[in-house]
């Protein structure tokens, strides 16, 4: 299921982290469209998208 949607990477607008450098992702569905967001462990974004994520169902 996760393969078929074909996950959009999107590029964090504050730490920049990759695949290769993040060390925590985030899921985004919006719009039937599913995206991931890297995030290095010290991102303030990081933990805004776990308080999102969290009230979200
Ligand atoms: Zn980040």
């Amino acid at each position: 299921m996760f393969d078929l949607l074909r996950p959009t990477t999107l590029l964090c607008s504050f730490c920049h982290a990759t695949a290769v450098d993040g060390t925590a992702r985030t899921l985004c569905g919006e719009g039937g469209r599913l995206s991931v967001t890297w995030h290095r462990g010290d991102c303030p974004h990081l933990a805004a998208d776990r308080i999102l994520a969290a009230d979200e169902k």
